[in-house]
């Protein structure tokens, strides 16, 4: 089908709106973007003579956000698992509906999956990609992303049952990269590598799944540090596989040897808010041991079988949940907390910047500023819960939602315009979806 993704951007000016900037500053400002690139921000920006003009007037003008990490193709099985720890989560959502998942089912839920995303303002996804049985559910995945216009990391894991054949998965992965060559390489689609990770496999597996995706060159992520699963970075420690390259997910129970690990390494940690408070994955955030060493955390929403859709709601959970943390803290001394060490833009800087550098993105996407790639989004502030008399950005952070986004623009193309998603993407992705669930109650039944 002829996506928004094929046709080409026209440039934009994006007016009047105003504009969080990197040193955290919110003026009124003009953003021009040309061949898929910021080319200025400030008052009064040049029109650039055959612009699409984006009226921007009480609007707030963000970075598009940044999902450190989502299972995309859980799309269209949205609230399928709500009250569930763990395990009965994977034996209900990955085994029970994932696993007779066919090649067009993945598609139509990686597609869903990435309208729900940008619908939400999130411009860049970190997908991890582990329901991927055959060369034709990969090729689906990575085609759904691409049909979608959203950014990506694709981190191919695979599929979970499979698992347990390394020769089918590392054939897999190398036919990947060498695809993802012939197409030129990381443009909006960028690889990486979903492994099971010291927490889900045994050393002699890790040693042979790092190996190979240190062979292609390729980042990786793996689940780790949940509760009741101690051990995971002194086991890569021991093996001598930390590195820079490495993004671990959750990250809630790890100890202080751990962390140090990880920040001399160079490793980043992906937080999900609603997944780790409310699934029994552990009683911290990542976030806070993270910025305390220094260590590139980004946020994610993990799952749509069990959370919602939207960052703006996980970075209110982080806020409730650090201050939550430093109040028990202060309260076990018999304290009440004198001041807030976490504040709304430190957040927000979390779920922009902060995704960026775990995606190894961050030369390209998380800012507002020229040479940056035109991943911005608008929040329209003129519904009575976002029309404060303060900061538009403390407004927006403290009650937006998906609605109120009004504009999303990934590469320089227009996903989102006057709180309207693309609707060619959109009745296209709704068909696919819709298709999928039938197909997935009938072998429910
Ligand atoms: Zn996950």
């Amino acid at each position: 089908m002829a996506t928004p993704a094929t046709a080409p951007p026209r440039p934009l000016l994006i007016k009047g709106g105003r504009v969080l900037l990197p040193d955290g500053t919110s003026p009124r400002a003009d953003v021009a973007v040309r061949d898929g690139l910021i080319t200025e921000v400030g008052s009064g920006a040049a029109a650039l003579g055959d612009e699409e003009t984006i009226d921007a007037d009480g609007r707030l003008v963000l970075p598009g956000l940044v999902d450190a990490h989502r299972h995309m193709w859980l799309g269209s099985l949205s609230a399928s698992a709500g009250d569930v720890t763990l395990f009965p989560y994977a034996r209900q959502v990955n085994e029970g509906l994932g696993d007779p998942f066919t090649t067009e089912d993945v598609y139509a839920g990686v597609l869903w999956g990435a309208v729900q995303a940008l619908d939400a303002g999130v411009t860049t996804v970190a997908d991890w990609a582990h329901n991927l049985g055959t060369d034709e559910d990969v090729e689906a995945n990575v085609r759904a992303l691409d049909d979608s216009g959203i950014r990506a990391r694709f981190f191919f894991g695979g599929k979970a049952s499979s698992s347990g054949d390394p020769a089918h998965f590392a054939a897999q992965a190398r036919r990947l990269h060498t695809a993802h060559a012939a197409r030129g390489g990381d443009g909006r689609i960028a690889l990486g590598l979903a492994l099971r990770g010291p927490s889900m496999a045994g050393p002699a597996e890790n040693e042979a799944d790092f190996a190979l995706a240190r062979e292609l060159g390729l980042p990786v992520s793996v689940h780790a540090g949940m509760a009741g699963m101690p051990g995971a970075v002194d086991q890569l420690e021991s093996q001598g596989l930390l590195g820079p390259e490495v993004n671990y997910v959750h990250a809630n129970a790890f100890s202080a040897r751990e962390w140090e690990l990880i920040a001399a390494s160079g490793g980043t940690v992906s937080a999900t808010p609603t997944v780790d408070l409310t699934m029994g994955l552990g009683s911290r955030l990542a976030t806070g041991p993270a910025l305390a060493h220094g260590v590139p955390v980004g946020l994610g929403a993990d799952t749509v079988a069990y959370g919602p859709t939207d960052l703006f709601g996980e970075m209110r959970l982080v806020l409730a949940g650090e201050r939550a943390q430093a109040n028990a803290e202060a309260v076990g001394r018999g304290e009440m907390p004198s001041e807030l060490h976490l504040s709304h833009l430190d957040v927000l800087d979390v779920a922009t910047r902060g995704g960026a550098r775990v995606l190894g993105l961050a030369d390209r996407v998380g800012e507002v500023a020229p040479g940056r790639a035109a991943d911005l989004i608008t929040v329209d502030l003129s519904a009575p819960h976002l029309d404060g008399f303060g900061s538009p950005v403390l407004s927006a952070f403290r009650g937006a939602g998906p609605r109120d986004v009004d504009t999303v623009v990934v590469a320089g193309r227009v996903l989102k315009r006057h709180g309207r998603l693309d609707a060619a993407l959109l009745d296209h992705a709704r068909a696919e979806m819709r298709r999928s669930r039938g197909r997935i109650r009938a072998r429910s039944l």
